[in-house]
């Protein structure tokens, strides 16, 4: 089935749920020379939400920002913001700020410089272009590293210095581009917090775009999951992972078990495609009746991967189906010495199984 079919699906995109929409893309295509990076984008955002464009490399993310900012012309449909038709508005007139993923500080400024040169360039007067950057560097923290240059700065210091830059402006919308990209594990881990708390502390609609599932899960009010240009989904977190519309949702955003075919018929008693997610399945001793709403299956481990808090293990079920169960490290009622070769019941309500609406 060609993806198409899911985003012309109306209830595959919520877009006209939305009460108070501050960005719309109607019909939104966008064609460099033979290749369509915007497949008729249908999107809203509310005013004030968190939202994250979440799609693998080349899916078109950096062009609908590029678009929505005003840096690139939509080849085909409507942008809007705050109801306003703005498709042919130059960047400089639109509301809009970016932070884009190399922040491109001045390395001869201090902290305080450039966050304070926008609003220089926009002729504010002194005393308040002085007082909005000390809000802006105490929202993000910055305020004792002012007098210091870029180069004096952690990675994560000057990431929220490209911030303080980009909202000291007040825009009324905010486009970031993997802004933590630059950063290691840990830090984006911390930065995805405070990213949260400024945005809700300022209330301007933010659009983040990432290619990061957990990072798109951890941040957003909502999301919307971009492949080759096209959305194959928009909904918040628990939606877009309980209930993905289609295999490539259900595998790019976590690790889903997908049956269909002869292991749909073995597992489920029914054709179909059906996800299961890992964490759903539970690992028992061989042998284990079902209880009623509870599905079981024997199989033998494959592999068992230990990952600190969490285990996954591999199982091989008749006929030849591979199951990834993630299961709690911690948990008592794990049989003891799980290795290559044990044999094991695997076992799933009947709840956790999502079945997909459309057959690929
Ligand atoms: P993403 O940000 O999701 O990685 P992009 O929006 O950058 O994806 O790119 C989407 C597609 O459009 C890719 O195939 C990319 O090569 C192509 N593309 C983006 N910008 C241009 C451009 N200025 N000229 C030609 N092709 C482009
Ligand atoms: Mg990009």
């Amino acid at each position: 089935m060609p993806s198409g079919t899911v985003s012309s699906q109306p209830d595959a995109n919520v877009a006209a749920a939305v009460d108070d929409p501050q960005i719309e893309l109607i019909g939104v295509r966008k064609v460099f020379g033979d290749v369509t990076a915007v497949e008729g984008a249908d999107l809203t955002v509310a005013d004030g939400e968190l939202f994250a464009i979440l799609g693998p490399s080349g899916s078109g993310k950096t062009t609908v920002l590029r678009m929505i900012a005003g840096f690139e012309q939509p080849t085909a449909g409507v942008i809007k913001l705050g109801g306003v038709d703005v498709t042919a508005l130059p960047a400089r007139h639109r509301d809009v700020n970016t932070v884009f993923q190399e922040y491109a500080l001045f390395p001869h400024m201090t902290v305080a410089q450039n966050v304070e040169y926008g609003l220089k360039v926009k002729g504010v007067p002194k005393a308040e272009r002085r007082r909005r950057t000390a809000d802006a560097l105490d929202m993000v923290r910055l305020t004792d590293q002012a007098p210091r240059r870029p180069a004096q700065l952690s990675g994560g210091q000057r990431q929220r210095v490209a911030l303080a830059r980009a909202l000291v402006g007040r825009p009324r919308v905010l486009l970031l581009d993997e802004p933590l990209g630059a950063l290691d594990l840990k830090l984006r881990e911390q930065m995805q917090i405070e990213l949260k708390a400024i945005q809700r502390e300022v209330g301007i609609t933010f659009v983040i775009v990432t290619h990061d599932q957990d990072e798109a899960l951890t941040l957003c009010d909502r999301l919307a999951v971009f492949n080759d240009g096209r959305i194959e989904q928009v909904g918040n977190a628990r939606d877009v992972y309980e209930n993905p519309v289609n295999r490539f949702v259900a595998d790019f955003v976590g690790t889903s078990n997908v049956l269909d075919g002869a292991a749909a018929e073995a597992l489920m008693g029914r054709p179909g495609m059906f996800v299961i997610r890992p964490e759903r399945i539970g690992v028992f001793r061989p042998g284990t009746d079902p209880v009623p709403g509870v599905r079981t299956v024997e199989a033998i481990i494959s592999e068992v991967i230990y990952a600190g808090p969490t285990t996954r293990i591999a199982a091989i079920a008749e006929p030849d189906i591979t199951l990834t169960a993630t299961i709690l490290t911690a948990s008592t009622w794990l049989p003891p010495d799980l290795h290559h070769g044990t044999p094991i019941t695997l076992a799933w309500p009947e709840k956790a199984v999502h079945q997909l609406k459309f057959e690929e």
